[in-house]
């Protein structure tokens, strides 16, 4: 599920740091164009599992980067538009776009409709409810609940608590998370996996709750019952 190849066709350098950074946080690989010619030599080269398109691009403009890349393949298609005129929206789906985000947007908006796209775009994994003591994960959702109380997870956290929730019980090293979740090396001396795991654990255990993502101490993790 992890490294999906992201092409983002902005123009605008600080936005498309912004969007950029926060993709890569979120383990995605990203390449960036420019505009649209160089964008479509991008796509045409190396496809991308999902393209994020500006709409008001020098040159070809975004509307007809989205009929070309659509006229080549199914890939998903996010829009970015400033306009949120209703005529430019349908326009912007008649072309092929799947969904479209009106600047400005948060980094947390954007994520969301990733994530939803490449929901879409996987209908082949059959949805399952895991379940370990009171928590659910709903792999079609993304959602997670611990009893009743629903928890907002990003993208790498479900990623995470999913592997948890498939190896109950067994200690998982910092390896196999690594490889299992972000799909490559992080160069050795990252704390990734201990920061994402603090983020599970803010969020699985607020109030009374009991912890279930256990450290084991110079080897990784373990989803287990308070002994
Ligand atoms: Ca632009």
């Amino acid at each position: 599920m992890s490294g999906e190849r992201i092409l983002l066709i902005e123009d605008e350098a600080r936005i498309a740091q912004f969007i950029e950074r926060g993709l890569i946080y979120e383990g995605y690989r990203v390449s960036v164009a420019r505009d649209g010619q160089s964008g479509l030599g991008v796509a045409r080269d190396n496809p991308p599992d999902l393209v994020i398109l500006d709409w008001m691009l020098p040159g070809l403009d975004g509307l007809e980067v989205c009929k070309r890349l659509r006229a080549a393949s199914d890939v998903p298609i996010l829009m970015l538009t400033a306009k949120d005129d209703i005529r430019d929206r349908v326009s912007g789906l008649d072309a092929g776009a799947d969904d479209y985000l009106v600047k400005p947007f948060s980094v947390d908006e954007l994520m969301a409709r990733v994530r939803a796209l490449f929901r879409r775009s996987t209908p082949n994994s059959r949805p399952e409810i895991l379940r370990f003591s009171d928590l659910t994960l709903d792999t079609g959702t993304h959602r997670a609940y611990r009893g009743e109380r629903a928890i907002d997870l990003t993208a790498k956290e479900y990623e995470l608590l999913e592997l948890f929730m498939r190896n109950p019980r067994q200690v998982l090293t910092r390896d196999v998370i690594f490889d299992r979740v972000w799909g490559y090396d992080f160069g050795g001396e990252s704390n990734i996996i201990e920061v994402y795991v603090r983020y599970l654990r803010q969020k699985t255990e607020q109030e009374n709750e009991t912890r279930l993502i256990h450290t084991v101490r110079g080897v990784g993790y373990v989803l287990r019952e308070e002994e």
